[in-house]
């Protein structure tokens, strides 16, 4: 009867006081985590991810794995939010584990984050998981090469991990498992140390998997051990079935962006769980012929040989389709999606993108708003301007008249009244002085200034109706006459003002 043999190991290295990575070693069943977050949160978040898949363990389905990694976020996202001193702590996860689908064995393989499941098979060695860095985004797209993102200076950074979001999508795989195959689970602390070839040729040195497991550790720790490390090698023991190409029984399984761990409120877990790709079906499982990172294991680099089964990918290989988020829940109502259809999302680059342009639509929206409020603010002064003073000048009538305000930029006084003086009987000095405009304080000194003006015909000083006014006409009668030249409401303007 197939079983797993497993050994793990997990130091601490040579650099961090603490050990923020976690391992799990059940029946059939391995985990590795790496937690991040300062005062050791990252520590709270990996051992919390252990607990969830510890409760999970025993159980063959795939279902119920996935359900452990989705405990797992929610657990730790949940004691973040309780206490402000794990607040943005997460953790990776990828978990290996044995499970019984449509009554066969199987080895589910589950990833987020940027710890890696590596399988070495006939003497090749593969990475199984991708990478959810932003790093791998960029590789993804183009946009770095696979030797740039290992000196990265946001090689830490990770667009995907438990405890961030209140749903994870988790990435899955199944492999039907044989004879002689490896599997290798670790954190970056390895990665970052050991280079594949190396790493592949201690898995391939054929010690039991607790040896080897240390031994991985170890050399990682020899090499500067940076980060703490962590490992745990799988063999696969008792099959029943000899080796195989791994291309004909690798293949990706979606999973629900719904939360499983809520048993509640959760979906029947058959009706959202589909395989996505079939072995065979391009981008299943890679491409034939790749020279995995692993050949220099068997000695013989970059072979290739499509016959062996070389077909899972690697970081170099172009990628294997994902989908992510609610899509997949959409692509499950239509009957699945075709793998060659769906490009890898860069979840982190796009934020990042989003993020960027909202800022610089905030900045852009501030500096209109900041001009409108200059601009409102120049317009007020105007209109304030113009409204205060009197001013006496000429009319369209040719008449000299008294306004409100004085004159602004495109902003005129408001005619009140309408002199009986025509512009055309003053003096020449007193028509230049009316034709060129007169602003006064108050509206006494204006209607001074009216009656003061001589017209060429008489030398008399002209008459106003205020009681201020010292007049020198004869006849005390309100109204106007030629011989009384006083002001008249002008019809088209408001109330009369004051004095009148
Ligand atoms: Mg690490």
């Amino acid at each position: 009867m197939i079983r797993l043999d497993i050994g793990s190991a997990t130091l601490v290295g040579q650099v961090r006081s603490a050990n923020e990575d976690a391992v799990l070693v059940g029946e059939g069943l391995g985990v590795v985590a790496d937690g991040m977050g300062g005062h050791r949160a990252g520590e709270v978040a990996s051992a919390d991810t252990i607990e969830a898949l510890r409760s999970v363990e025993g159980s063959r389905t795939l279902e119920d794995l996935v359900r452990g990694v989705h405990l797992a976020n929610r657990n730790i996202s949940e004691r973040a939010d309780a206490d402000p001193a794990l607040r943005g702590m997460g953790t990776t996860v990828c978990v290996v584990g044995l499970v019984r689908r449509d009554g066969l064995d199987e080895v589910a393989v589950l990833n987020v984050g940027d710890s890696r499941v590596y399988l070495l098979a006939d003497g090749v060695m593969r990475q199984l998981t991708e990478d959810h860095s932003l790093v791998e985004s960029l590789v993804r797209e183009g946009r770095i090469s696979s030797e740039e993102a290992q000196s990265h200076p946001q090689k830490n950074v990770l667009t995907r991990a438990l405890g961030v979001e209140p749903l994870v999508v988790v990435d899955a795989w199944l492999l039907r498992p044989c004879d002689g195959d490896r599997l290798l689970l670790c954190s970056d602390g390895l990665t970052n140390e050991l280079d594949d070839a190396r790493i592949a040729e201690i898995l391939a040195e054929g010690q039991p998997p607790d040896v080897t497991a240390r031994r991985l550790a170890a050399e990682a720790d020899a090499a500067g051990g940076r980060d703490n490390t962590s490992t745990v090698v799988v063999d696969v023991v008792d099959s029943g079935a000899g080796p195989a190409p791994v291309g004909d029984r690798f293949r990706r399984i979606t999973t629900p962006a719904v939360d499983l761990s809520d048993i509640e409120h959760g979906p029947r877990t058959e009706t959202v769980m589909a395989v996505l790709a079939e072995p065979g079906d391009p981008g299943a499982a890679g491409q034939a012929g790749d020279a995995a990172p692993g050949d220099a294991a068997d000695g013989q680099p970059g072979d290739g040989d499509p016959a062996d089964g070389a077909t899972v990918p690697s970081p170099d290989l172009p990628a294997t389709p994902v989908i992510e988020g609610d899509s997949e829940i959409a692509a499950l109502a239509t009957g699945g999606v075709p793998a060659g259809d769906v490009e890898q999302v860069a979840v982190a680059h796009a934020e990042a993108d989003a993020a960027v342009a909202r800022a610089a639509r905030w900045r852009t929206a501030a500096f209109l708003l900041a001009i409108l409020v200059v601009v409102a603010l120049a317009v007020g002064a105007i209109a304030f301007t113009a409204r205060r003073g009197w001013y006496v000048g000429a009319n369209s009538n040719g008449h000299v008249a008294l306004f409100k305000g004085t004159p602004v930029l495109w902003l005129d006084p408001a005619e009140v009244r309408q002199a009986d003086q025509r512009v055309a009987d003053l003096s020449p000095a007193d028509q230049a002085t009316v034709r060129r405009g007169s602003t006064f304080a108050d509206e006494a000194e204006a209607q001074n200034r009216i009656a003061n003006l001589t017209t060429t015909s008489t030398t008399s000083s002209t008459t106003t109706t205020t009681s201020t006014t010292t007049t020198t006409a004869p006849v005390p009668t309100p109204a106007p006459t030629p011989a009384n030249p006083g002001l008249l409401p002008t019809p088209t303007v408001g109330p009369t003002a004051p004095g009148q």
